[in-house]
């Protein structure tokens, strides 16, 4: 007897890097296993046969399109492997599939993950150097010409790299569903961090309760997400689909399913998902990039279940509700006054903001001052200084909506900074408009 094998309803494609050759440690939670039985799952579900299901390899990202995101001290070459290339490769592959029409949606299930990654890298921080979505965002902007994108970030551990990069740009809305930053790593995205000054209110952060399951995750979907991918209109949503709120996770203390994720995707309905964190790799990853596949190509997810699920264990509070209703109605009110803070944006204005940043892993911190340069007529240049590890890093940023003038403003600051340059200090100019990274 044949066995039934359905069409996808949408082409999707799936590029797979499980990364074999590369871990923090060998006992590390991001290691090399953690796509092996994801990959044993689409086998045995026949998914290599199924109509409309394509697999791609990944490409190998090139420096120049790490360096239009990332300030890297000392050096994008210095600090990335080549399984980094490979799996921000996996991300542009998926991206450049569906510009091009090859399918309709796209999952680049690669590792290392990125979201952790910020605009200056000296490390790896919670297993992220280079961070493969921002990567993409800024391929497909130049490549491509997209210019206002969503981002989706469901992984349980909050964005806070894509978040830094993406700050202050009002074409690029970023919500990050995670796991309250006091009780997880790395214990930021609060909703008070709701944008630069150019962009207040295009960063949502939605901080759950630890124990939020599909209850909850349906209710900040259907009342804030939905509602405000419909108002920002991006051109693509992608979906940074990080899959540690799974209840069988060992690094966090969410009540996620498969089934879950499979409606979250459906409900998103993203044109690209990057795979994140989620290391239970055994117990949950199987199913839930299941779940997430057959989603995206439209098949039926009915039967997407883990041998364990069992509803009634996940059954939320009402004190939960409740805590999770008020978070969700913040949401709106930040995304609601938007414009409100647009047009506060005056010439010649500077706003500075401080930060500390971690590297968990090597264990050293970063100091950070990043001057946001502000304009009437775009998001402004920024320029940031951060010392750690012995470097000093001074970059001038243009992202990609510049105009000419701050364009100009900041080829300036950065000739005259590198003329004081001093010993141990790296001068670097990034200009997304004109696709330069020079370092001096
Ligand atoms: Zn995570
Ligand atoms: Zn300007």
């Amino acid at each position: 007897m044949t066995k039934y094998m359905p069409r996808a309803v949408r082409k999707t494609g799936l590029i797979l890097f499980p990364a074999f050759d590369w871990c923090i440690t060998p006992s590390h939670p991001e290691r090399e296993e953690r796509l092996l039985y994801t990959r044993d799952q689409i086998v045995e579900e026949g998914l290599e046969d199924v109509d409309g299901i394509e697999f791609f390899n990944p490409e190998l990202a090139e420096y120049a399109d790490i360096d239009r995101v990332h300030l890297c001290a000392p050096s994008s070459k210095a600090l990335l492997t080549e399984s980094h290339l490979i799996s921000a490769g996996g991300a542009i592959r998926a991206a450049k599939a569906v510009m091009e029409k090859e399918v309709e949606r796209a999952f680049a299930i690669v590792r290392p993950p990125g979201h952790h990654a910020m605009q200056t890298v000296f490390g790896d921080r919670g297993f992220c150097i280079a961070n493969i979505e921002a990567i993409m965002v800024e391929h497909l902007r130049r490549h491509y010409g997209v210019r206002r994108i969503a981002i989706v970030d469901t992984d349980c551990h909050h964005g806070d790299g894509t978040q830094d990069i993406f700050y202050n740009d009002p074409d690029l809305l970023f919500i990050s569903l995670h796991q309250d930053g006091r009780t997880l790593y790395p214990g930021s995205g609060f909703q008070n961090e709701a944008g630069g000054p150019a962009a207040q209110g295009y960063t949502i952060n939605l901080p759950l309760p630890p124990g939020t399951g599909e209850e909850g995750f349906s209710m900040v979907t259907d009342r804030v997400v939905l509602p405000l991918l419909d108002a920002f209109k991006p051109e693509l949503v992608l979906n940074s689909a990080g899959q540690d709120n799974h209840y069988s996770d060992p690094l966090t203390n969410m009540n996620f399913t498969a089934q879950g994720y499979a409606r979250l995707n459906k409900a998103i309905n993203p044109d690209i998902c990057v795979l994140e964190g989620g290391y239970s790799i055994e117990g949950a990853l199987p199913y839930t990039n299941l779940g997430i596949i057959l989603a995206m190509a439209g098949l039926d997810t009915s039967n997407v279940r883990e041998p364990d699920y069992d509803p009634r264990r996940f059954v939320q509070s009402a004190l939960m509700n409740g805590q999770i209703e008020g978070i969700c109605q913040n949401a709106l009110d930040i995304f609601a006054a938007r414009k409100k803070w647009d047009t506060g944006v005056r010439r010649g204005e500077e706003v500075v903001e401080r930060k500390s940043i971690y590297y968990d892993t090597t264990g050293f911190g970063v100091d950070q001052v990043r001057h946001y340069k502000l304009c009437p007529d775009c998001p402004g240049y920024t320029e940031v200084e951060a010392s750690g590890a012995g470097e000093l890093m001074h970059g001038f940023t243009v992202p990609f909506n510049a105009c000419s003038k701050c364009q100009q403003a900041a080829r300036d600051a950065f000739a005259r900074a590198a003329k004081a340059k001093g010993p141990r200090e790296q001068v670097v100019l990034q200009d997304r408009v004109a696709d330069i990274y020079e370092t001096v």
